[in-house]
């Protein structure tokens, strides 16, 4: 049977036993209507239909699209926008038709219609040696994922640092310290009549001040050596070091008891949350980045970045054109 003018027939691929509305083995001639269609009549091929954020949503089910974060944050990466001429060669980054240049987002996949450029600086695109590819898929995922992370060993950094610098500075300071709080005590007693001395807060209080300068030096050392992993560590996994998962998914495996420890004796929002996020810290180290051999480890991680990130994505991301679209000659409505 032969496609209605407007409709369009999708060239089958022989490799393909899928039945899906997509797919071109189905046959998606005539009586049915174009499925998500381009605006032009004409419907994607089967190759777009996972490119980022063409998927319809699940209600309850948000899907992020770390392509189009990437692209929000920084802009499109387009490559050839100060060419002066585009080859057949560069089909991948740009083609130009009918006086526009259309630009292919090389993170996103997007394509970007533009005016060629009035002052070009260059002959031709860049080649391939010449491109540095974004990052992709998975890839990409597990940057902004790390970088989440080390926005909050960041935050334990500060929180440490400033704990470990303060015990430090009153060991310090402890004398004068001292006799300053005993006459605050004594007006506090000459002007409310008692001092609650029970309270937990005077009671930490007094213990500090009472407390050995050493045990003080101790303290405070021990709170900035923890401050330090938690920098260094901050630093390794935003420029995603494999050591710093490693230092980070065993910090955060040996203080675990001590958190369990520390809500077994009070139960607080602040203990569940942190324990909660030091779980799901560890559960996606050793699950998205494969630690200790974990799913095939670190030469898995490899292939999977080299699939996702490489020319290859590009490429199965393409319409290439034996696989596009074609519009019928004939109409089979005279
Ligand atoms: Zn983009």
């Amino acid at each position: 049977m032969e496609p209605a003018l407007g409709t369009v027939a999708i060239r089958p691929d022989p490799r393909c036993s899928c039945e899906t509305d997509l797919c071109g083995n189905r046959d998606a001639s005539v009586a049915d209507p174009p499925q998500r269609s381009s605006g032009l009549g004409v419907s994607e091929p089967p190759q777009l239909a996972g490119l980022p954020g063409t998927e319809r949503t699940r209600r309850f089910r948000p899907k992020l699209r770390w392509e189009l974060i990437g692209c929000g944050l920084h802009g499109h990466e387009l490559i050839g926008t100060d060419a002066a001429e585009v080859r057949l060669e560069d089909h991948l980054l740009v083609r130009e038709t009918a006086g526009l240049r259309w630009y292919r987002c090389l993170r996103c996949d997007s394509w970007l219609p533009l005016a060629l450029p009035k002052s070009p600086s260059n002959r031709f695109p860049p080649g391939r040696d010449e491109i540095e590819l974004p990052l992709r898929g998975r890839s990409l995922r597990n940057r902004y994922v790390l970088r989440l992370i080390a926005l909050d060993r960041v935050i334990h950094f500060i929180v440490l640092a400033a704990l470990g610098i303060g015990i430090i500075l009153f060991a310090i300071h402890q004398k004068d310290l001292r006799g300053d709080y005993l006459r605050f005590l004594n007006s506090l007693q000459s002007s409310v009549g008692f001092v609650p001395s029970h309270n937990g807060f005077f009671r930490e209080i007094t213990r500090l001040i009472y407390d050995s300068p050493t045990k003080l030096y101790l303290y405070g050392s021990a709170f900035s050596a923890y401050a330090a992993i938690n920098g260094v560590e901050a630093v390794g996994l935003w420029r995603e070091k494999r050591w710093a998962e490693y230092l980070t998914f065993i910090e955060v495996t040996l203080l675990l008891p001590l958190e369990i420890y520390e809500l077994a004796v009070t139960v607080t929002y602040l203990k569940i949350g942190a324990l909660v996020l030091n779980v799901a810290v560890m559960a996606y180290l050793l699950w998205a980045h494969r630690l200790f051999g974990f799913r095939g480890g670190s030469a898995v991680d490899r292939v999977e970045h080299e699939r996702d990130t490489g020319w290859g994505a590009l490429e199965r991301a393409t319409p290439v054109p034996s696989q596009l679209p074609t519009v019928p000659l004939r109409s089979s409505v005279q």
